[in-house]
Formats: structure tokens, C-alpha cells, sequence
């Protein structure tokens, strides 16, 4: 059964750094207080409710909880435990960047109940990362997923196509090495210049140029193709809209409320460009749950291949896995699968 996820925002605590494109108020919708024990038990307490008898996992969020002192570590983690032995608490989650990982504290993470760790490598190119102001490098970021692979926890990695210095090709080899590197999920969050950052600055003085909506989504869909084909799930494509974004705070960059649905929208539109020639009447059976992505945001591959002389029939098939399409022209059938013969080219994007 899967587990609830019972959220708690650490806002900016605990990061002594100023990343350029880092508002983490912003991002958190927090004010950075951090939960004390009651808040923290009430809190779950009202989770527990409504969860229906799944299991709960604990997790926090933003910030770099790592780098808190120690004993705010633990007070965070200790009124968990009765509730991990109580087997009302699951898991518990946690996100913090990769130079505040070692083997000392995986192993105290690890005694007190956590078993994912999250962390923000967003690249791997350390010129990346020294134009954004991270202050890590890719090998701490290697160094980190195997302190956590090695206690035996999940790790999670954040990447961020479209920094400063990035290029499609350095995107993907970041996503390439954090793969090999063993990273058992990703979260791809293309960069947002949110108002009041560093990267606003430079945006406005024309020292950096965002990635597009379309050419992000264009990337995604390369980025999110490949960790298919590794076998790697992305728990999340783009920033959440519930979570203090707003037009209000976002200047420029690559960000859409269904930016997820956006390019799996895309990978269906190419795949159809590649197995349909022009003015076709083509049926399209996928699982249902793909129906919408098919059909693309208010219709739009409708729309796309209607261009192309196109006319697409959308049905769903049951017996058809997640990501297969069965193509139908003229009483010939075929199945694709959007991992294996979708063909992209890095350089065209
Ligand atoms: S490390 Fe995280 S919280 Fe700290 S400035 Fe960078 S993005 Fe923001």
C-alpha cells in the first residue's frame, strides 16, 4: 500500500549558501520556522485521520536538513520514534545537498528511522555548479550517493536542466552520472528565475538566458526517455504549483503548472511524427491512464498532427502497458513503446 506523505518544510534552515536561483521561501511557502515536537505530532496526528489506514512517511522538505546542529536534528527525528515503533510512521524522507552528506551521518540517519535521502545535485559539471553558487562539486555529489547507497537507503537526486553554463549535453551527462552513480529516483526541476534571486539579476542584465518553456520541455522529454530506459522512475517533472510558486514570483524560465503532462504530452507527439506519415487517419489505443497525455494539454496533438494532415482516433486498451502506443493505419497495426522507439537526438534541442 503506498505510503501518505506527511510534509514538513525546513524552509532555508540549515544552508549557510545563497544558490543563484534559490528563494526557498518562496519555494517552500514556509516562513522558516521549524516544527517543535507538538507540532510535529499534531500534525501527523491530523494526517493519520484522513489517511485512510495507509501508512504514513515523514518527510522534510527544503532547506539542507544536514547541515542543522545536531541536536535540531534530533529533535526533529525524536518525536518519531515512538511513532516508527508504533508502526504509525512508516518511513521518513529527508532532502539536503550533497556536501553535507557523509558515512558518519548516513549511519546516524539510518539509526534513527530514515530511509531516503534526497539530494540536490542539480549537475554534475562543476562549471555548472560554479556559475549557479552551489559551493559542492559533482564528486561530492558522487561521494554522497554512495555514502547513502552503501548504509543500504534509498537515495534521490534533484537535477536542474538550464543553469547557468548548462547545455542540453551537460544535462543529460549529469543525469547519466547520477544514474551509474546509483541514484534509485530523480526529480527534474528545469530552473525558474523567481523574483528576488541572484539569477533575476543576471536575467535582467542579459548575463543568462532561461531555457523556453519548449525547449525545456524538449530536453524533458530526452531526460525523462532515458531514465525510462534505466529503469529509473522521476518522482516529479517541474515545480508544484501548490507550493508558493506563483506568476507573481516567477520572472522567466522554463515552468508550467502540468509541466510533467507537458512532456509526456511531447513524447507521445514525436513518437507519432516518427510512426505516422502525414495525411494519415490514424487509430491510437493507449492505457487509459494516458488518454490525456495522448490527446495533449486542451487537445493540442490533436491539433499538431491535424497540421501534418493527421486525423487521430484516441481509445484506450487495457491490455496495453503504461507507455505503449498501438498505432493503426489502413488495418495494419503496430505497438511502440515510448522508451524504446521514441528517437531523440540530444543536439536538437
Ligand atoms: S543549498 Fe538549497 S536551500 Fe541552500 S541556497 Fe541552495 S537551493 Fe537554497
Amino acid at each position: 500500500m503506498r505510503a501518505v506523505t506527511v510534509p514538513f518544510f525546513i524552509s532555508h534552515q540549515g544552508c549557510p549558501h545563497i544558490c543563484v536561483f534559490c528563494d526557498q521561501r518562496t519555494i517552500s511557502g514556509s516562513d522558516g520556522a521549524l516544527p517543535d515536537s507538538g507540532q510535529i505530532l499534531s500534525t501527523i496526528d491530523q494526517w493519520r485521520e484522513t489517511a485512510g489506514g495507509r501508512p504514513l512517511e515523514v518527510a522534510f522538505f527544503g532547506g539542507t536538513f544536514t547541515a542543522l546542529p545536531h541536536d535540531i536534528q534530533a529533535s526533529l527525528l525524536e518525536p518519531l520514534q515512538k511513532l516508527l515503533e508504533d508502526r504509525i510512521v512508516q518511513s521518513i524522507r529527508l532532502s539536503t545537498r550533497p556536501d553535507y552528506i557523509d558515512s558518519d551521518r548516513v549511519v546516524w540517519l539510518a539509526g534513527m528511522g530514515v530511509t531516503t535521502i534526497e539530494l540536490g545535485v542539480q549537475s554534475m559539471d562543476d562549471a555548472v555548479l560554479a556559475a549557479s553558487g552551489r559551493g559542492h562539486s559533482g564528486a561530492d555529489s558522487l561521494y554522497a550517493l554512495n555514502c547513502i547507497k552503501n548504509a543500504g537507503l534509498t537515495a534521490g537526486a534533484q537535477l536542474m536542466p538550464g543553469l547557468p553554463m548548462d547545455t542540453p549535453i551537460s544535462s543529460l551527462d549529469s543525469l547519466e552520472r547520477v544514474i551509474s552513480a546509483g541514484a534509485d529516483f530523480l526529480r527534474i526541476y528545469p530552473t525558474v528565475v523567481l523574483s528576488g534571486t541572484e539569477l533575476e539579476r543576471k536575467y535582467l542584465s542579459g548575463e543568462f538566458i532561461p531555457l523556453t518553456l519548449d525547449r525545456g520541455v524538449a530536453l524533458c522529454a530526452i531526460l525523462l526517455q532515458r531514465s525510462m530506459q534505466a529503469g529509473i522512475p522521476v518522482i516529479r517533472t517541474g515545480l508544484q504549483a501548490d507550493s508558493g510558486l506563483n506568476s507573481a514570483n516567477i520572472v522567466a524560465g522554463c515552468w508550467h503548472p502540468a509541466f510533467g503532462q507537458l512532456v509526456r504530452s511531447r513524447m507521445y507527439s514525436d513518437l507519432i511524427d516518427q510512426a505516422v506519415a502525414p495525411d494519415e487517419y490514424v487509430t491510437l489505443h493507449c492505457h487509459s491512464t494516458r488518454i490525456s497525455d495522448l490527446l495533449g494539454m486542451k487537445k493540442y496533438n490533436l491539433r499538431r498532427q491535424a497540421e501534418r494532415g493527421v486525423v487521430m482516433q484516441v481509445l484506450s486498451d487495457p491490455d496495453l502497458e503504461r507507455e505503449e502506443l498501438r498505432v493503426t493505419v489502413k488495418n495494419s497495426s503496430k505497438i511502440y513503446s515510448i522508451i524504446t522507439d521514441l528517437h531523440y537526438s540530444i543536439h536538437e534541442v
